[in-house]
C-alpha cells in the first residue's frame, strides 16, 4: 500500500439500474431545472425522441448532431439552440461523443447536465473535455464539465453492437489499468480499478456471446462506471498518450485504438509498476496483465492490429516521434527504440512483449 495519498471523491450523483431512465424527470426536478435540451448523435436521434417523451413538458428540444471529438462548430450550433429555447439543463444520451457535447455546453454556460451513457467509454464520470477545432484536438480539465447526475440504465446498452461492446469495454479497462500505476493513485481508486477490471473481464465474454444478456450487460456497465471514475480521478500515462497520438494523427477510431494498444502498453509498463500489474493480473485471473488482456481481446474478438483499422506502416516512425514529445509521466521511462517496437507490434497485430 502507498503510505501517502490524496483522495477526492467526485461529486456526481449516480443512479444505477435497469429501467432507471424513467427516473429522469425526477432527477431534473432535483437539479431545480425545468427546460431540458436532449442531446444525441444522429444515429441515436430516435432514442432522443423517446427521452423527450419520457420528459414530456420538461423537454424543450432535441439536438441530434453530436459528433466524435466534439467539433467546436457543432457545439456552436447546439449553443444556439440552448439560447433560442432558453434551456436550463442538458441531457446527453449516448456514448462519449454525445456526453462530450453536453460537457462543452456546460463549460460555456454553467448549465447542469445529466448524462445517460450507452457505451462503456466512461466520459460521464470525468471532468475532462476534448474538443476539436480546425482538426486540432485539445483537452481540458474543469469541474464545470463534470455531469451533475449520471443515469446508468442497462436496457440502453443492449443494442450496443458486439464489436463496439468489446472495444468500448477494453477502452474502459485501460482507464483502470493506468489508474493502478498512476503517480497520483490512491487506495480507494485502486480498489475501484481492480474491481472495474474484474467486472469487465468477467462480463465481456457473456456480452459478446449474447448481447441481450442483462446480467452480463449490467456487470459490464458497473465495471465501466468504476473505470470511468478511475479516468476522472487519476492521471493517465503512456497508454492514453499513445492512443491520443495515434487517434489524432491517423484519425483512428477511439475505442478500437484503445483495445489494440492496451495489452502492449501493459506489457511495456509491467517492469516499472510490478504491484499495479500484479493487481491487474489478479483481476483478470491471468499470470500477467498483458497476457490476460491479450487473451481477453482474442476471446471477445476485438481487433488486434492497427493496420486493420487504417494506420499506414509508414506512420510508425511519426507516431514514435510524437509519443516521445511532451510525454505524460509514466512508471517506466520511455526509450525511443522500445516505443517504436511496441507500436510496430501493435500495428502488425503481434503478441505483446515487455
Ligand atoms: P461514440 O459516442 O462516438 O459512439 C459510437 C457510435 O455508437 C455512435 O454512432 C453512437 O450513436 C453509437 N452508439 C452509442 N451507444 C449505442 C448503443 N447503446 N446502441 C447502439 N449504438 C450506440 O463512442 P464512444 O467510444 O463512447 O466515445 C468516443 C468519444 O468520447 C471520443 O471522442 C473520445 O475522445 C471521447 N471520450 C472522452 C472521455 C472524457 O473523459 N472526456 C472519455 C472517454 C471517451
Amino acid at each position: 500500500m502507498d503510505h501517502e495519498f490524496i483522495y477526492e471523491a467526485l461529486p456526481t450523483r449516480v443512479v444505477f439500474g435497469d429501467g432507471k431512465l424513467a427516473a429522469l424527470p425526477a432527477e431534473i426536478d432535483k437539479l431545480g431545472a425545468r427546460r431540458a435540451l436532449v442531446l444525441s448523435t444522429s444515429a441515436q436521434a430516435g432514442w432522443a425522441g423517446q427521452v423527450a417523451k419520457v420528459l414530456g413538458e420538461k423537454c424543450v428540444g432535441i439536438f441530434s448532431e453530436a459528433a466524435m471529438h466534439t467539433p467546436v462548430e457543432v457545439t456552436g450550433q447546439a449553443m444556439q439552440q440552448v439560447k433560442d429555447l432558453a434551456a436550463d439543463c442538458v441531457v446527453g444520451l449516448g456514448g462519449g461523443s454525445t456526453i462530450g457535447l453536453g460537457k462543452a455546453i456546460a463549460l460555456r454556460t454553467g448549465l447542469p447536465q445529466i448524462a445517460v451513457p450507452t457505451t462503456y467509454a466512461g466520459s460521464e464520470m470525468t471532468p475532462i473535455l476534448g474538443q476539436t477545432e480546425k482538426g486540432v484536438k485539445t483537452t481540458l480539465r474543469d469541474a464545470l464539465v463534470l455531469p451533475k447526475t449520471v443515469i446508468y440504465d442497462v436496457s440502453l446498452t443492449l443494442s450496443l453492437p458486439p464489436a463496439l461492446s468489446a472495444t468500448s469495454g477494453l477502452n474502459a479497462m485501460a482507464h483502470a489499468v493506468e489508474a493502478l500505476y498512476a503517480q497520483d493513485r490512491n487506495p480507494i481508486v485502486s480498489l475501484m480499478a481492480e474491481e472495474g477490471i474484474a467486472a469487465l473481464a468477467q462480463a465481456l465474454p457473456g456480452v459478446i456471446a449474447d448481447p441481450q444478456d442483462r446480467d452480463a450487460r449490467a456487470r459490464a456497465q458497473y465495471g465501466a462506471w468504476l473505470c470511468g471514475i478511475c479516468l476522472g480521478s487519476a492521471g493517465m500515462a503512456l497508454h492514453h498518450k499513445l492512443c491520443h497520438v495515434l487517434g489524432g494523427t491517423f484519425d483512428l477510431p477511439h475505442a478500437e485504438t484503445h483495445a489494440i494498444m492496451l495489452p502492449h502498453t501493459a506489457a511495456y509498463n509491467a517492469p516499472g509498476a510490478p504491484e499495479a500489474m500484479r493487481r491487474a493480473a489478479r483481476a483478470l485471473k491471468a499470470d500477467s496483465a498483458a497476457e490476460g488482456l491479450w487473451s481477453l481481446a482474442g476471446r471477445i474478438k476485438a481487433p488486434r492490429a492497427l493496420k486493420d483499422i487504417g494506420m499506414p506502416e509508414s506512420g510508425i516512425a511519426k507516431a514514435t516521434e510524437l509519443a516521445m514529445k511532451n510525454p505524460y509521466w509514466n512508471p517506466r521511462p520511455l526509450a525511443e527504440k522500445d516505443i517504436e517496437a511496441l507500436i510496430r507490434r501493435a500495428w502488425a497485430g503481434e503478441a505483446p512483449q515487455a
